[in-house]
């Protein structure tokens, strides 16, 4: 099967106040709740003040341009001026992820899947935590915050000879990486359910450069790998008192989801 990199459209009723600082402002800005850089189609319009935009843009901007880097590749997203480049000196960026010159610090053969317009090229890397501290029975130190780099492989056949050795030269920016998790769940849980879906002042408190743990907010998950049937998805539930969004990034490569815990319940 081969990987979609398409979502279905969702355009969320406006909130009306910033979802960050709750203060109703001039002008209130969309926001993503995946960002259009990794392909969303969530859109949350009206619900972002200048003000906290540029707080919790910097965050995710590090992550996107770092540690979703060949995610970004693979789905061949790239800003404007490099279209423009590209139909100019043709296509490129795709390659770099076979290339010295791209992320991997080292020269590795051509992949022998090529992929074709619409599908996912054969490899993106992702960042893997412990599941959120904050969920019931998952208190943990402080230091147990495990992070791997998770490289999914959706070439068919194999793109390179058993045994090559990849290494990467990406910025990893674990706690970026998670804030932007957390931010995404936190958007998730308002779009749907509004700003009086539970008690959310932890979360955005974190968001607003408030708290420092964004791992005990955003995790890793422990179950199986199942394939989503689009690029991305998310849902809500409620366990223990708490809501928690789950957010299934790149969920049509087999990608593990990861797990938010957007507030405590109001009842
Ligand atoms: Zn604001």
């Amino acid at each position: 099967m081969t990987p979609t990199t398409l979502m279905p459209t969702r355009r969320y009723k406006p909130l009306g106040v910033c979802m960050y600082c709750l203060q109703a402002a001039e002008k209130l800005t969309e926001e993503h709740i995946f960002p259009e850089a990794i392909g969303g189609k969530w859109k949350l319009p009206a619900s972002v003040c200048a003000n906290c935009q540029t707080i919790v843009n910097k965050p995710e901007a590090l992550v996107l341009q770092g540690d979703l880097y060949t995610a970004r590749l693979a789905l061949e997203i790239r800003r404007k001026k490099h279209a423009k480049k590209e139909r100019r000196d043709g296509p490129a960026l795709p390659r770099k992820i076979a290339t010295s010159n791209g992320p991997f610090g080292q020269q590795f053969p051509e992949p022998d899947y090529q992929p074709a317009a619409g599908e996912l090229s054969p490899l993106i890397t992702l960042l893997q935590f412990l599941p959120p501290s904050r969920l019931p029975g998952l208190a943990r130190d402080e230091s147990q915050h495990a992070v791997k780099l998770s490289m999914i492989h959706l070439g068919k056949g194999s793109p390179w000879p058993v045994g090559t050795h990849l290494s990467t030269k990406e910025p990893m920016h674990p706690w970026e990486y998670a804030y932007s998790i957390a931010k995404w769940g936190y958007a998730f849980a308002v779009a749907e359910r509004g700003l009086e879906c539970c008690d959310s002042s932890a979360i955005r408190d974190l968001l607003l450069g408030h708290g420092d743990d964004p791992m005990s907010f955003a995790g890793g998950i422990e179950e199986p790998l199942q394939r989503g049937t689009h690029l991305h998805w998310a849902a809500l539930r409620e366990e223990g008192g708490l809501l928690v969004a789950r957010l299934h990034l790149f969920a049509s490569a087999g990608a593990r989801p990861y797990d938010v815990v957007v507030g405590r319940l109001m009842r």
